[in-house]
């Protein structure tokens, strides 16, 4: 992800990102900019070999920093909670008891009366779900270190990776996470097998190479390590209602568009095994949607708070259990 400021951008036609295959049909056609206003139309094809979607032509790696021109404010930090609370004490304690954090652990009634629950809530938090003494977590796309921080808090050794130096600059000098460094993967060496841990939220698809930054976040983790990724996911039902004014479309900085198959594809083809995924329970999206899409009465119906709270997240949570919500988090493991 570059940022500059660019007065003009170029655009390339490229083969899959996924199976190098020429032949597209298109997805969805004269879709724009709806997050800065910029100008020009895109096109978001699928590949006829394996079905992999990309948005085609695309900016070029040289000049989609046009694209980014706002980006400082994307990276404005936020308190941390302090871990105090019963809430805070129950997940520490669930991570304790089912995956080896060395953490407080409350009586075992605690957890089986609510296990169930929070289970599902760590996984989407993002948590590892092991723990081992001096086990490195590297976070890529890491922004001001919200993620690290919280990590170094349950006991990892946390590392990270960051284009905007404004956040990095933040996450070193204001919470002390000395081994965040400026750049992408391209720009920094690892050394095979360095992690325990390697963490990448909504990066993937933003990347001209996905396949080259997975393959070498497969060589990274140890060979027991486990690899943790969020994506939107083109297959939701958020997608097919809202088509080009999807919130989560992003054209043209969304260059790669994953569904549960394509992404346990591109894992598979770098020799990672894809061993779960999450589909998130997120409302915000779709009210954003109808948004983009000018319907600003069905927005504020959904906002409205006895429909958002019940029937909106009832909604989300039918779609997230059918792997038909917006956003899906993928745990991974080396084959
Ligand atoms: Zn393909």
């Amino acid at each position: 992800m570059a940022e500059s400021q660019l007065e003009t951008y170029e655009m390339e036609l490229v083969p899959c990102t996924l199976c190098g295959g020429e032949s597209f049909t298109d997805c969805i056609t004269g879709a724009k900019d709806l997050y800065n206003h910029l100008n020009g139309e895109f096109n978001v094809m699928r590949c006829d070999n394996c079905d992999f979607v990309l948005t085609n032509p695309r900016p070029t790696r040289e000049t989609i920093g046009y694209f980014y021109p706002d980006s400082t404010g994307y990276y404005q930090p936020e308190t941390i909670t302090p871990k105090t609370t019963m809430k805070e004490r129950i997940l520490q304690s669930l991570l304790a008891n089912r995956h080896g954090y060395q953490l407080p652990r409350l009586p075992k009634i605690v957890d089986a009366l609510v296990g169930w629950y929070w289970h599902t809530k760590i996984r989407l938090n993002h948590f590892p779900d092991f723990w081992r003494p001096e086990a490195r977590l590297m976070d890529i796309g890491c922004a001001w270190g919200r993620y690290l921080k919280i990590m170094q808090g349950y006991g990892w050794d946390v590392h990270g990776l960051e284009f905007n130096q404004q956040a990095v600059d933040y996450a070193r000098n204001e919470l002390g996470l000395t081994n965040v460094r400026q750049g992408m993967l391209e720009d920094h060496a690892y050394d095979d097998g360095f992690f325990d841990v390697v963490h990448m939220s909504m990066v993937l698809e933003h990347l001209h190479e996905p396949q080259d930054a997975l393959a070498k976040i497969a060589r990274m983790i140890k060979p027991d390590g486990q690899v943790i990724l969020s994506v939107p996911n083109f297959a939701s039902y958020e997608r097919e209602k809202f088509d080009r004014y999807w919130y989560a479309l992003h054209v043209p900085v969304h260059l790669n568009h994953f569904t549960p198959v394509t992404l346990r594809q591109a894992l598979d083809d770098v020799g990672l095994r894809a061993t779960r995924i999450i589909h998130h329970k997120t409302d915000r999206d779709i009210i954003n949607s109808a948004r983009n899409a000018g319907n600003e009465r069905l927005a504020s119906i959904l906002k409205c708070s006895p429909v958002r709270n019940i029937l909106l997240r009832a909604f989300v949570s039918m779609l997230a259990r059918r792997g038909r919500s917006g956003r899906m988090t993928v745990y991974a493991c080396k084959k």
